[in-house]
C-alpha cells in the first residue's frame, strides 16, 4: 500500500539536518490531523566500546517519536548498522550481507490504514551510497516520490551544494517537484539572507527556510508544491 503522498527527504550532505526537518514536518502534519508514517530504509551510526549508540537517538527513533510509531517499523533492525559510514559500506565493514536498492524498496512496508503522507529519509547526500548498487538518485528512480525535499545548510558553501544536488537530481526526478530547505536559517545572519536571495533570484529555486518556514513546507507537501528541476 502506497501513501497518498510519498515524500523523499534527501540532503546536500550528511549532518545538514534531514532527520530534524523530517521529524519537524511529521510532527506538524500530525498536529494538523494528517495520518503520517516515516521510513528510514537503512541507517548507520557510531557506537561506543560497549556497543551503545552515541550521539543521541538514532534517526529511526527520532522519526518514530515524531510520527507516533515503533522505531523497528521505521527502520528494520537488520538494516541498522552500528558503524558510522554509508549503510552498504557499514554492512561490508561489519561482514554483514550486502543489499540492493531493490531490497530496500521491497522492505518498505507502509501501515495497513490509509497514510496521507509517507516520508522516506535517505542517508547522507544525494550521491551517497544507499545500497551496494546505488545511491539516492537510484532510490528516487525506483520510488518515484510525489515530492523530493532537498535539505541544505544555510551558510557558506550551500549554493554549490544545492546546485550540484539539483543538477544530479534533475535527470531522475521526472515530473516530481523538488523543494529546497535552507535549514538552520537565521534571518539575522547576512550570509544566510544573501544565500537565500541568490538562490531564489538567480536560479528561481523553490525554497523554504527552517525552522521558521515549517508552514511553507507543509504547504508544499500537502498542496503539491515544489517545482520541476
Ligand atoms: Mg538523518
Amino acid at each position: 500500500m502506497r501513501p497518498e503522498r510519498l515524500v523523499l527527504v534527501c540532503g546536500t550532505g550528511t549532518e545538514v539536518g534531514k532527520t530534524w526537518v523530517a521529524a519537524g514536518l511529521l510532527a506538524e502534519l500530525r498536529g494538523r490531523g494528517h495520518l503520517v508514517a516515516a521510513r528510514k530504509p537503512a541507517q548507520s551510526y557510531d557506537v561506543n566500546a560497549h556497543g551503545m549508540h552515541v550521539g543521541g537517538p538514532t534517526d529511526a527513533v527520532r522519526l518514530a517519536e515524531a510520527s507516533g510509531a515503533d522505531p523497528d517499523h521505521v527502520c528494520p533492525p537488520r538494516r541498522c548498522y552500528p558503524r558510522a559510514m554509508a549503510p552498504p559500506m557499514a554492512a561490508e565493514a561489519l561482514s554483514l550481507p550486502s543489499f540492493t536498492l531493490a531490497d530496500l524498496v521491497s522492505e518498505l512496508h507502509w501501515p495497513d490504514h490509509e497514510v496521507s503522507v509517507g516520508l522516506v529519509e535517505t542517508a547522507g547526500g544525494v550521491c551517497s551510497p544507499q545500497a551496494c548498487d546505488g545511491d539516492v538518485l537510484g532510490m528516487v528512480e525506483l520510488l518515484g516520490p510525489d515530492l523530493v525535499v532537498l535539505v541544505a545548510d544555510a551558510g557558506l558553501g550551500t549554493i554549490n551544494g544545492i546546485r550540484l544536488s539539483l543538477a544530479a537530481l534533475g535527470p531522475v526526478v521526472g515530473r516530481s517537484p523538488v523543494v529546497v530547505v535552507l535549514n538552520r536559517f537565521d534571518e539575522a545572519h547576512d550570509i544566510h539572507r544573501r544565500n537565500r536571495q541568490w538562490l531564489v533570484e538567480r536560479f528561481a529555486i523553490d525554497l523554504v527556510t527552517m525552522p521558521g518556514g515549517i508552514g511553507d513546507l507543509v504547504e508544499r507537501v500537502t498542496h503539491r508544491g515544489g517545482q520541476a528541476v
